[in-house]
């Protein structure tokens, strides 16, 4: 069976016929032998166990009037009999009364009588309003035993959800767990798999550095000795586009590999003290010959309260400025090029300098100006063809500027022409710090005797090197590798060792350290003619196609005390062979 619903219960509630009904019933067992009617406010007929027979009419009448007045009021049942009819409030019903069933037992005429009649008549109403209560009552308990049931219900149905939930979120946590647990392996994985294939990146960027470095070193080399030579105009003219074409390929081979280096977060910028001024003036003086052939003015402005000498990497700043200096000479056919460093603040013990490069150029269009900055893009498809040119100039431009704590911008308007600008912080270099490296003059050159070992394994680079030293007026020996070159120091005194690091057998590194042990023993330094005499520690300058910087801190670690890239330029052999070598 169903259980009860609330619709059910509220059914039940007192309907109002059934509390009419309830009252004659009651009013029966009082009054047995009385014959009723009752007439309900919506003018339902009711009768008790006799009922009283009165003529609609006469009901009607009577019914109003008993509805008017405040009492009973006399009339007369259809058998004759008297009758009294009273509204009852509390039922919103007229009730019509006759004293018997049979007219001759009216006991209901007398004034006494009818007061005892409306005294049953309360004890009815009374009764009657009991039972209700009564069932009233009852119909309450019941609703709240159903509630209890229902809130009993609900508050297992609530835990039983709860106990669902829980077990589903302890499911589901277990789940996220493992799949968290199993992400992280995965990604670990994957990292340590990019960890791996970044540093074969950067193996390979080495090695390729190296490998694209030694043939241009001889490309280079030679078509530079062979400008010198004694030639035909025509020969002379092909010497010099070998030249020219080995310059820029090596230019470009220098910018891939710079840009490599920089996306692999490889490329330290170094903190060294330089003379700005000095290096502004050489990037201007650069452009001197073709702005003279092109009939444009270069200039360069420092404002003067920028320090003299500063702190930072100034290879990496004169990159910066050549390129934009060189695009200002390439895109300007009239008018000038200006380079201009101002002063714009001190922040937190640093100058921060503005540094621009101004053209009267051809312009870049507004919608072209954010694309230059990428890799490989120039401001229109017609640019290589005219001007040549990769695209990746401004990109490691931009990138070296952040590097450096600032952002390149460009301001242009197409005719009129273009500035390049970048702010950066820059430290004054402390008055004490006097720089190893810091480039002399080509006037201080000089050339003069002296005996130059040279370690290096490449047969092509070796005989380059070897005319390039000759030239500058040395003696030159060749090992060709590390243990190659002890052994003629075992023999013979030198002034000097150039040492290639990459070589077979044993490579530079290692062939320093042994000499500086050598060195540093006295019994064993015996053994070796060229070290035994010497007051002072054997010049090591290391010759590398390694460009990183890594790989110029390794050289001094290793114990050598210049170093040199390849391809060996002639001025920096000049410039250094003049610095170390004996007066
Ligand atoms: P490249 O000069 O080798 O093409 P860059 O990255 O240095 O590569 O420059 C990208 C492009 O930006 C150039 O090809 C040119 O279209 C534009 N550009 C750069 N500098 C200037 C300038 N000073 N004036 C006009 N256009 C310029």
């Amino acid at each position: 069976m169903s259980e009860p619903t609330f619709d059910d219960i509220f059914d039940e509630l007192i309907d109002v016929n059934e509390e009419l009904q309830g009252f004659l019933a009651t009013l029966d067992s009082l009054l047995p032998e009385a014959s009723t009617l009752l007439l309900s406010e919506a003018d339902v007929l009711l009768a008790g166990a006799h009922p009283l027979a009165l003529s609609p009419v006469a009901r009607e009448r009577l019914a109003g009037e008993a509805r008017k007045a405040s009492g009973f009021v006399a009339g007369k049942a259809d058998n004759g009999a008297c009758c009294q009819a009273v509204y009852l409030a509390k039922l919103s019903a007229v009730l019509i009364i006759s004293s018997a069933v049979a007219p001759e037992d009216d006991w209901l005429s007398g004034a006494a009588s009818v007061s005892l009649l409306r005294n049953t008549l309360d004890l009815a109403l009374y009764r009657q309003e009991r039972e209700m209560l009564v069932a009233d009552h009852e119909q309450s308990v019941r609703q709240i035993n159903l509630l209890q049931q229902q809130h009993d219900k609900l508050i297992k149905d609530n835990y039983r959800q709860y106990r669902l939930n829980q077990d589903r979120e302890k499911e589901y946590a277990r789940k996220l767990e493992s799949e968290i647990a199993k992400q992280t392996a995965e990604l670990r994985e994957a990292n340590a798999r990019l960890e791996e294939i970044s540093r074969l990146k950067s193996d390979f960027l080495a090695n390729m550095s190296h490998e694209l470095r030694t043939p241009m070193n001889a490309i280079i080399g030679f078509s530079e000795l062979l400008s010198e030579a004694s030639l035909t105009e025509e020969q002379l003219d092909y010497a010099r586009t070998i030249s020219q074409s080995a310059a820029s390929l090596l230019t470009l081979i220098n910018d891939i590999l710079d840009l490599a280096k920089i996306e692999a977060g490889k490329l330290e910028l170094e903190y060294l003290p330089f003379d700005l001024a000095e290096l502004v003036g050489n990037v201007a003086a650069m452009f001197k010959i073709p702005a003279r052939e092109k009939g444009v003015a270069v200039s360069c402005q420092i404002d003067s309260r920028i320090p003299k000498r500063i702190m930072g990497d100034s290879n990496r700043l004169r990159q910066i400025l050549i390129n934009l200096a060189g695009n200002a000479m390439k895109f300007t056919e009239q008018g000038g090029i200006d380079i201009l460093i101002d002063y714009d603040r001190e922040a937190a013990g640093q100058i921060v300098s503005r540094f621009a490069v101004r053209d009267s150029g051809i312009g870049i269009p507004a919608d072209r100006v954010e694309a230059i900055f990428e890799k490989f893009i120039q401001a229109d498809g017609s640019t290589t063809r005219k001007y040549g040119g990769t695209g990746l100039g401004l990109a490691i431009c931009l990138q070296l500027v952040e590097l450096m704590g600032g952002r390149l911008m460009v301001a242009s308007e197409v005719g009129r022409g273009s500035t390049f600008s970048f702010v950066i912080p820059l430290a004054e270099a402390p008055a004490e710090i006097i720089s190893v490296k810091e480039p002399r003059d080509a006037c201080h050159e000089k050339t003069g005797g002296g005996r130059i070992l040279l370690v290096e394994d490449n047969a092509v680079n070796q005989r380059l090197a070897s005319i390039l030293i000759t030239r500058q007026g040395y003696e030159v020996e060749v090992a060709s590798d590390g243990a190659e070159s002890l052994e003629h120091l075992r023999n013979q005194a030198f002034d000097l060792v150039l040492m290639d690091v990459q070589m077979p057998n044993m490579d530079g590194m290692e062939a320093t350290r042994r000499i500086r042990a050598i060195e540093a023993d006295p019994a064993l330094r015996q053994d070796y003619v060229g070290l035994r005499a010497r007051q002072q520690p054997l010049a090591i300058v290391g010759l590398t196609a390694h460009a990183r910087k890594e790989d110029e801190d390794a050289c001094y670690e290793a114990g050598m005390n210049g170093f040199l890239t390849k391809p060996i330029v002639k001025a920096k052999l000049a410039l250094i062979l003049s610095e170390r070598m004996p007066a």
